[in-house]
């Protein structure tokens, strides 16, 4: 508040501390402000002049000048007519003490925030309660503890440090790689050509900043789990939907692709539809790409899920030329918290990828990287493979059950034949906000296929990897009624 003028002259018999480390200027501010604050200078005052309080002080008139011009930033002081400086306000320390303005600059950060419900559900999957039929992990029950105990017996003798590791990662994992994703995919890749990532959406964020030209499009399945995310469109990249079919995408509709722009797909167990691309659309899309010279990214988080058959080879296990990085993960398989992926591509691409992954963690989890190649090495990952997929079948059995039990009429749905999705997509056009918050208030976290989409639509994406198999169905009989009672309205 400003208040009358008075010419009342301060007097000043302070001095600063010099062998305090504070700056000489701040403590020149800290006491005006001070004395100010504590009534002793009254809002009018004058203060001595600055060659005046230089010479009180026993400092510079510089010294003193940085310090008033603070003050009359704050609003504290004021300069007067006749050169003099008087005190102008007291209610700074109100304003002082408050905190910096974090609304405007977490807004001037270029990354852009998550979907609202997706915010909504990272913070419900960790409230207890609720049932989770949409969450894209593994059940905390197939989580094989005792396998990774074992492995983790092993470590100690095998980790002879735990230092930082190159731009590619931890060697023998590179190794491990090399001969595991020949062996069991046909894919060709020297160690060389592998940086080990800390899980494959480190992978997908390193490629948008490392990568693309801004502007340039990233075509995708539609939908598809990258629109769900913020990478693509944070580094300036324009994303596509491609449409889908049962055989994935319809590549001839990506009606402006050229050799700026990237593919973007995930064949195998496409996320969120189960969608597995046939063999020959495969071979299309390849050739499709290959003649406009456009980069393929594959991400084969779900590969290693199938149930009865291998789904048919990746892109990259058909890829002569370089024209595709592929990505993998251990997170859908068995850990997401190891944080551990792989980037496969051309060495000038993972050299550059691995150099930003340099700048930005410095390598993932040395720690994870051991575990992994002993994994890997030891044969153990194959054998868990083997029952997991039995697992996960019985799960897909039992969702596909309830769901004829429950949704015949309301829905349609595909059988997948791996990984951890059913795609259900009702029949009517209820408002898919309004049922995900009436079965949050049932209890049941499910994620609207909206947050994967382009444009509207009336899905969710199923997981049956996640919630406990009785759960599941009961979730899925309230979620019936609730679908049916908005049908009603
Ligand atoms: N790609 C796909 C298709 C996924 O579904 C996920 C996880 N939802 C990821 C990548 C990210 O996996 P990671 O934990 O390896 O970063």
């Amino acid at each position: 508040m400003k208040g009358f003028r008075t010419n009342q002259m301060i007097a000043v018999d302070w001095k600063p501390n010099k062998q305090d480390k504070t700056p000489i200027y701040r403590q020149i501010v800290k006491y005006i402000s001070e004395k100010i604050a504590a009534g002793d200078w009254p809002i009018g005052s004058r203060l001595p002049s600055q060659r005046d309080m230089a010479q009180t002080f026993g400092v510079n008139r510089s010294t003193v000048v940085s310090a008033m011009e603070e003050l009359i930033s704050y609003g504290i002081l004021e300069s007067d007519f006749g050169g003099g400086t008087r005190v102008a306000s007291n209610t700074w320390s109100i304003r002082m003490s408050q905190p910096p303005d974090w609304n405007k600059h977490i807004s001037n950060g270029h990354f852009r925030a998550n979907l609202s419900t997706i915010q909504t559900i990272n913070k419900k999957e960790f409230e207890p309660g609720y049932i989770r039929i949409g969450t894209g992990e593994l059940a905390p029950e197939l989580y094989p503890g005792k396998l990774v105990s074992r492995i983790f017996g092993r470590m100690p003798e095998k980790i002879p440090n735990l230092g930082y590791l190159g731009p590619l990662g931890l060697p023998e994992l590179g190794q491990a790689l090399s001969a595991w994703l020949k062996e069991r995919q046909g894919i060709e890749a020297k160690p060389s050509n592998i940086m080990v990532a800390s899980g494959s959406l480190q992978g997908l964020q390193l490629i948008s900043v490392c990568m693309l030209k801004k502007g340039s499009r990233v075509y995708t399945e539609a939908p598809s789990y990258v629109k769900s995310l913020q990478i693509f469109q944070s580094a300036g990249m324009r994303l596509s939907g491609v449409p889908l079919d049962d055989e994935g995408i319809t590549y001839w509709n990506m009606k402006e692709a050229d050799s700026d722009s990237l593919l973007y797909t995930i064949p195998s167990f496409h996320n969120p539809t189960g969608t597995v691309m046939s063999e020959v659309r495969r071979r299309e899309v390849m050739q499709f790409c290959q003649g406009l010279r456009m980069p393929i990214l594959e991400d084969d988080a779900y590969g290693q899920l199938w149930f009865d058959e291998n789904p048919p080879k990746s892109l990259k296990a058909r890829d002569k030329t370089g024209s595709v990085i592929y990505m993998g993960t251990i997170s859908k398989t068995m850990a997401p918290g190891l944080r551990i992926g792989w980037v496969v591509g051309p060495e000038a691409v993972v050299y550059r990828l691995g150099d930003v992954k340099m700048q930005t963690d410095y390598g993932a989890s040395s720690v994870s990287q051991w575990m992994m190649t002993e994994l890997l090495t030891s044969g153990d990952y194959d054998i868990y493979l083997e029952t997991l997929r039995r697992e996960l079948k019985a799960r897909r059995d039992n969702a596909l059950t309830a769901l004829s039990q429950y949704f015949k009429g309301i829905a349609t749905w595909n059988k997948p034949s791996g990984g951890f999705y059913i795609w259900l997509r009702l029949h009517c056009k209820v408002s898919m906000d309004k049922v995900f918050a009436d079965a949050l208030k049932a209890g049941i976290l499910l994620n609207p296929g909206n947050m994967y989409d382009y444009g509207e639509n009336h899905a969710i994406r199923l997981s049956y990897a996640y919630a406990d198999p009785e759960d599941l169905r009961r979730a899925l009989k309230i979620l019936a009624d609730i679908i049916e009672k908005h049908q009603k309205r």
